[in-house]
């Protein structure tokens, strides 16, 4: 038993030495996907339950590697959080998705809604503000079709600023939406504060109403409360019927996920919205 507990020691050394190695690598691999503008948006579709319509888009960051192939989001930013990169990465995305928001308004889909996922340095950094008013001036786009993701980690941060500029985002017309509402340990005090428009609930609650009664009371809990505050309520992760079903006997407005759609790329969006889910 000694023997194999020294084994699996070892093996846990070389794997966190190998992550570190990887996490290097992708670190420098960042700094030339910032210059060489590697990183895509992808969208996925929002579905109200009432019309069965698209009518929101989430962007989700894609990085396609040269030679690596696919490194998912939940790879490299985290990293691009830690090394700052997040700043540029998230100006370069902001400005796609509205490129994209101008492409889908040509195309007569006047009234999508575009989701953006917001890190806590993009909220800290001093020039996000005039950096977005600058942006929607420049697309003449209206802040009313965003709507800006936090996680609760942010909503809860005690930064004065950060606080700051969310509410200033509010002000400014767009709306706020926290992500994963319900992971971990978190608190709802934050609503007594921050005005928000939506709640996201967690994709771990969503996998688990038709298994567990426990998670099943607790979400049909959660989408009341969001409807009694006058919030919306997204149920990201919904990949079957019976996950469906559970939400819309519970009235949830809005539904994600492969059940729907999986992101996908900007020329397949349009086929979406076209062709309907
Ligand atoms: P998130 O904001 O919670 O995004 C939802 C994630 O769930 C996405 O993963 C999406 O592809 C995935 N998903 C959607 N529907 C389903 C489903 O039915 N089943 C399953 N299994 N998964 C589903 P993705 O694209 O890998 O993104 C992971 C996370 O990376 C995001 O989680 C978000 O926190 C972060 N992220 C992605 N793009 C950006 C960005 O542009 N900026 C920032 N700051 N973070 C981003
Ligand atoms: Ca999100
Ligand atoms: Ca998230
Ligand atoms: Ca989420």
């Amino acid at each position: 038993a000694k023997n194999k507990g020294k084994n699996q020691f070892s093996i846990y050394t070389t794997k966190l030495k190998e992550e570190r190695l990887w996490s290097t690598r992708i670190e420098q691999l960042l700094h030339n996907a910032v210059e060489n503008h590697e990183i895509k948006l992808n969208y996925q579709p929002i579905i109200n339950l009432e019309t069965e319509e698209i009518e929101r888009l989430e962007a989700l960051a894609r990085w396609d590697h040269p030679e690596l192939g696919y490194i998912p989001p939940g790879e490299f930013i985290p990293i691009a959080e830690e090394n700052g990169l997040i700043i540029p990465i998230g100006q370069q995305l902001f400005k796609q998705a509205c490129e994209q928001l101008t492409n889908l308004h040509q195309k007569g889909y006047t009234s999508i809604q575009m989701n953006l996922n917001l890190s806590l340095l993009q909220l800290q950094h001093p020039d996000f503000i005039s950096f977005v008013k600058a942006l929607l001036k420049q697309y003449k786009l209206c802040s009313k079709d965003f709507e800006l993701e936090i996680t609760e980690n942010i909503a809860l941060s005690n930064d004065e600023m950060v606080i700051q500029t969310i509410q200033s985002l509010k002000s400014l017309g767009f709306r706020i939406a926290i992500d994963d509402f319900g992971r971990g340990y978190s608190s709802v005090g934050y609503l007594r504060t921050i005005t928000v428009d939506t709640l996201k609930i967690d994709k771990s609650y969503i996998w688990d109403v038709n298994d567990d009664e426990q998670t099943a009371r607790l979400t049909a809990a959660i989408i009341s409360l969001a409807r009694t505050m006058g919030l919306e309520i997204v149920a990201e992760g919904v990949e079957t019927e019976e996950h469906l079903e559970f939400l819309k006997t519970h009235s949830c407005h809005w539904a994600q996920g492969y059940y729907y759609a999986p992101p996908v790329g900007k020329e397949l969006i349009e086929t979406l919205l076209e062709r309907g889910v």
